[in-house]
C-alpha cells in the first residue's frame, strides 16, 4: 500500500511540475537578435521548492557572451540573467529555509548532483557531473533547457536558494551573486587577511567588488589598471594603492611584492607582467576568462616558485557567507539601474566598458510591460 500512495503522490507532483505556469521573460532567439519578450513556462512549486518573484537582476558579462553564442554551446531561444533577488510568493511544503515574503537570492547554480565528493564538501560549482547553470543548461523538470533572471519569476530548489540579510540596499546586492562569489572566494581561498598585499588586476563588474572585498578582509589592498581616469575611483573603491600598469616605473617599483593577485580582465593581455609582482610563493588567480589562450613564460614562474591558477564562483554555503559577510561590511555593487526595454542598450555599453560598474534591471519594468505576444516555440512556418 505505501508504495501505491507514493506511487500517487509522484504523479500528482509530476503533473504540478509539468503546468507550473507561464512568466514574462527577455531572451534572443538566435546570437544576432536583439532581447526581445518571449514567454516562459516555470515549473509548478515541488516539496521542497521556493517560488520567487523576481526584483532585480544583474547584468553579468557571460550573459552577453552566451546571448550571442560566443562561447559556442547556447541553445536558443536563452533567457540570461544570474544575479537575481526578489520576494518569496510560494514554498513547497517541505520548505524548511524560506516562508512567503522572504527576500531570497539565485546565483550561478540551480542544481548539482548533490552526491559526489565535491557537492558533499559544499564545492557545488565543481560537481563531478557539472552543476545546472541558472541558464542554459539541460532542465530536468520540464526539458529544454534552464531560463535565468530576465523574467519576472523563478523556481527553484531551497538548497540553491540564498537568504538575503535585513537592510542591504537589493538592487545593488544582486550583482554580488555572482561578481561578489567570483572574487570572494578566490580571495579567502588563498588567505586574503591582514598583513597581505593583495593586488586586483582590472577595475570592472568584478574587480570594483573585488577591491571592496579585499580591503574588508583586512588586507592591503592595490588596484592594477591601464586606465589612468580609474585610478580616482579605485581609491574611492576603498584601494589603498593604485598601480597604473602602462607606467613600467610603477610596475618595476611593485615588483616581487604581492602575495596575491587576482585578475579579473576578460581581454587578452601579457600575464607575464602581473606574474612578475607576485613575491615568494605567490599567487596569481584568474576569474576573468580570455577568449584566446595566454602565453606563459616558464621564468615568470620558476625562480619566486610563483603559482598560476583559476577559480570559478563558489558554493553556496560560500555564497551565503559571501552575503553575510558584505552585508556586515556595507558592501554592494555600484549600480546603474535600468528598465528591461534598455538592455540591448546596456549590451552594447557594456562592450565599450561604458558602465560603472554594473547594470541591474528593475524587473517592475517587465511585470509592467503588457503580455508578451511572442512564445519561446518558433512558429513552423518560420523555420527554414
Ligand atoms: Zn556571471
Ligand atoms: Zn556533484
Amino acid at each position: 500500500m505505501k508504495d501505491e500512495i507514493t506511487t500517487g503522490e509522484t504523479s500528482v507532483a509530476d503533473e504540478q511540475t509539468r503546468v507550473g505556469s507561464t512568466a514574462k521573460a527577455y531572451g534572443t532567439k538566435a546570437p544576432t537578435d536583439p532581447l526581445a519578450p518571449l514567454q516562459i513556462q516555470r515549473r509548478g512549486v515541488l516539496p521542497h521548492d521556493v517560488h520567487i518573484d523576481i526584483l532585480f537582476c544583474g547584468i553579468c558579462h557571460s550573459d552577453l557572451h552566451t546571448a550571442r553564442n560566443e562561447w559556442h554551446g547556447t541553445t536558443y531561444p536563452v533567457v540570461p540573467g544570474h544575479e537575481i533577488i526578489g520576494k518569496v510568493t510560494k514554498v513547497g511544503n517541505g520548505v524548511t529555509k524560506f516562508k512567503v515574503g522572504d527576500i531570497a537570492a539565485v546565483g550561478c547554480m540551480v542544481d548539482s548532483c548533490r552526491d559526489c565528493e565535491h557537492c558533499k564538501q559544499g564545492l557545488e560549482q565543481y560537481c563531478l557531473d557539472g552543476f545546472t547553470g541558472t541558464y542554459n543548461d539541460p532542465y530536468k523538470h520540464l526539458g529544454g533547457v534552464t531560463y535565468g533572471g530576465y523574467s519576472e519569476s523563478i523556481v527553484v530548489d531551497e538548497s540553491f536558494v540564498l537568504r538575503v540579510p535585513d537592510g542591504v540596499d537589493l538592487a545593488a546586492t544582486a550583482p554580488l551573486l555572482c561578481a561578489g562569489i567570483t572574487t570572494y572566494s578566490p580571495l579567502k581561498h588563498w588567505n586574503t587577511e591582514p598583513g597581505k598585499k593583495v593586488g586586483i588586476v582590472g577595475i570592472g563588474g568584478l574587480g570594483h567588488v573585488a577591491i571592496k572585498i579585499a580591503r574588508a578582509m583586512g588586507a592591503d589592498a592595490t588596484a592594477i589598471t591601464t586606465t589612468k581616469s580609474k585610478t580616482e575611483d579605485a581609491k574611492r573603491l576603498g584601494a589603498h594603492n593604485v598601480i597604473l600598469s602602462t607606467d613600467k616605473t610603477q610596475m618595476q617599483e611593485h615588483a616581487d611584492s604581492f602575495d596575491f593577485i587576482l585578475d579579473a580582465v576578460s581581454a587578452k593581455h601579457d600575464i607575464n607582467e602581473y606574474l612578475r609582482l607576485l613575491k615568494l610563493d605567490g599567487t596569481l588567480t584568474l576569474v576573468g576568462a580570455p577568449e584566446e589562450p595566454l602565453s606563459v613564460a616558464a621564468f615568470s614562474l620558476i625562480p619566486s616558485r610563483r603559482s598560476f591558477a583559476g577559480s570559478l564562483i563558489g558554493g553556496i554555503a560560500e555564497t551565503q557567507e559571501m552575503l553575510d559577510f558584505c552585508a556586515k561590511h556595507n558592501i554592494t555593487a555600484d549600480i546603474e539601474l535600468i528598465t528591461i526595454d534598455q538592455i540591448n542598450e546596456a549590451y552594447e555599453r557594456l562592450l565599450k566598458s561604458d558602465v560603472r560598474y554594473r547594470f541591474v534591471i528593475d524587473m517592475a519594468s517587465l511585470r509592467n510591460q503588457p503580455d508578451a505576444m511572442q512564445s519561446t516555440h518558433r512558429p513552423k512556418n518560420k523555420l527554414r
